[in-house]
């Protein structure tokens, strides 16, 4: 008999929630992680991620990050903690601008509120934002932001309380699989479980080397900017929001004060070559800082003070930007699960539910179907 029926590895964002899914519905669960929880290593750390229902990335989104706010607002009954801070959203930028149209087509296939706001209209509304007059803004009252260290803390918490098994410190060396499950290798044992769940974020390609995975690690530097009026940028004052200047590609992204006493912002993505998690460099410099100040300076020009905080953090991308949640393509026991590319962390308590579904039923009530592996073989890109 197998010591465990599912181990999980890696227990941040994604591999807590499916730890305390699969605990939930009363299977033998370990999960492993190699750090502490809630570490800052990964991609989970830095106080805020943004969470957003008129999903400008593509509407199928829309179904998952409802069920995802459902669960998130069950886990703060389990906790009794705060992990969902009620905000606003507003995306901005010319209206054929990517973030504006996706948000708008969103909103209005699923039927969600939202306002379109022009540039007046937006600063009146929101007033430490400046726009240019050829840029609008598409409100989405039901975002906010997610407090995500404590939210992997309260995953695990609430696994533990029925009956997961949540070990620390203790990094797998490699996996395989036997002919009645598997066997998992860390530096002090031998673990062996019917199945296998992999939530490995950055680490996901050198776990799965075999399989090259489109998988692209990235840094990404967030800061906290101090503004000249606190109170402007307040969450009561102002939405969370993404910004996509003219002519840019590409767009910035940013929340209120929490945490650090300032303007939070990042660029997706930030100019960095690909790396492995090693290979990271988690300093920050001038360049870094002078980026995303060219966001600050024409849109939060009230905001654009003395950097209090910048830190660095990985994105895991595919090639289309959209999650990988399928099975192993040679051991169905085997579930894989990348949901990052810079978008996942909201999703995290609905990403639990369906890695615990895939490992348990073969399948998901969700539909899933464009986080499938087999999209890369039809050369599918952003
Ligand atoms: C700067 C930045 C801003 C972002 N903003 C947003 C946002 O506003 N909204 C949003 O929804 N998303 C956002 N995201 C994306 C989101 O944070 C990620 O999608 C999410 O954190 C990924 O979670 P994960 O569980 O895959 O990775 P992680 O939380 O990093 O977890 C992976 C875990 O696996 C462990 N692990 C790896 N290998 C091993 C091993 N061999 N043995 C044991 N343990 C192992 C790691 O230590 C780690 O704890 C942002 C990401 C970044 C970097």
């Amino acid at each position: 008999m197998s010591d465990w029926d599912v181990i999980v590895v890696g227990a941040g964002a994604m591999g807590s929630a499916a730890t305390f899914h699969l605990a939930r519905r009363g299977v033998r669960v370990l999960a492993l992680e190699q750090f502490d929880l809630a570490h800052d290593q990964g991609s989970s750390h830095g106080y805020t991620r943004i969470m957003r229902h008129a999903y400008y990335n593509a509407p199928g989104y829309v179904p998952l990050v409802q069920r995802a706010q459902t669960l998130w607002r069950e886990l703060e009954e389990i906790s009794g903690e705060t992990l969902f801070v009620h905000t606003g959203g507003v995306s901005l930028g010319r209206p054929d601008a990517l973030v504006v149209r996706g948000a708008l087509l969103a909103a209005e296939r699923f039927g969600l509120d939202h306002e379109v706001l022009d540039a007046a209209g937006v600063h009146q509304r929101f007033p430490a934002i400046h726009l240019s007059d050829d840029m609008i803004g598409v409100h989405d009252p039901a975002a906010g932001f997610l407090l995500p260290e404590r939210a992997i803390l309260a995953h695990a918490a609430a696994a533990r309380s029925h009956g997961a098994e949540v070990r620390t410190r203790e990094a797998i060396t490699g996996w395989q699989a036997t002919s009645d499950g598997v066997e998992v290798h860390t530096e002090r044992h031998v673990y062996r479980a019917e199945r296998l769940v992999l939530t490995a974020g950055a680490w996901m390609g050198e776990l799965l080397a075999d399989l090259k995975l489109p998988l692209e690690v990235t840094r990404q530097v967030v800061g906290w900017f101090e503004p000249d009026d606190p109170a402007l940028c307040e969450p009561h004052r102002l939405p969370v929001w993404l910004l996509q200047p003219p002519g840019d590609e590409e767009y910035f992204y940013g929340l209120p004060r929490y945490g650090p006493p300032g303007l939070k912002l990042g660029r997706m993505f930030h100019l960095q070559p690909a790396v492995t998690p090693a290979e990271l460099r988690r300093t920050t410099d001038d360049p870094d800082e002078a980026l995303l100040r060219t966001c600050l300076a024409p849109y939060f020009p009230g905001a654009n003070g003395r950097a209090l905080e910048l830190m660095t953090c990985m994105f895991t991308s595919t090639p289309d930007g959209h999650f990988i949640m399928d099975a192993h393509p040679r051991h169905p026991n085997v579930t894989l699960v990348s949901a990052c590319s810079g978008h996942g962390f909201k999703f995290a308590s609905v990403v639990g539910e369906i890695a615990a579904e895939l490992a348990l039923d073969g399948q998901s009530q969700h539909d899933i179907e464009m986080f499938r592996l087999g999209r890369f073989e039809n050369g599918a890109t952003r």
